[in-house]
């Protein structure tokens, strides 16, 4: 983490799934993706991305914490059993974990600035997903269990 980036800190409802996004202070405004999937549609999802953000995961009790898969099965949807918050997705693409973060779980939320849009990416092969991802998703992630 550089001085000038922002961390972000954000937590389910139970508070068993908490990270730490560290944001670059050069993005001010922090661009929120209402996902137009049936699975978001349902769940309400609103995620966000920086390709030079970080994020650092901690699961209190990892055995309660169910990963959702569908469609094209290449992403984890992180879901808490405890109290069925979905902080965040990852993928893996060539070895490499990517994720979007659910910006409904910022702790603060009124302290950032959000940019909205709609996208629905229903009928993308699973090629240009991939590719999406990886050009759009944080690229650096740790996920650790918890102390
Ligand atoms: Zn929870």
């Amino acid at each position: 983490m550089t001085p000038e980036s922002r961390p972000i800190k954000g937590a389910c409802h139970c508070g068993n799934i908490r990270f730490d996004l560290t944001w670059p202070d050069g993005a001010p405004e922090i661009p929120v993706r209402k996902c137009g999937c049936t699975f978001c549609r349902k769940h309400g999802g609103a995620w966000t991305s920086h390709t030079g953000s970080s994020l650092d995961v901690e699961l209190g009790n990892p055995a309660l914490v169910s990963k959702y898969r569908f469609g094209t099965g290449t992403a984890d949807f992180y879901v808490c059993s405890g109290c069925g918050v979905v902080p965040f997705v990852v993928s893996e693409i060539d070895g490499v974990l990517y994720a979007v973060v659910n910006v409904n779980t910022f702790e603060n939320a009124q302290d950032y600035a959000f940019s909205s849009s709609a996208s629905d990416f229903d009928g993308e092969d699973t090629g240009s997903r991939l590719d999406r991802r990886q050009r759009n998703w944080i690229p650096r992630i740790r996920i650790t269990a918890g102390s």
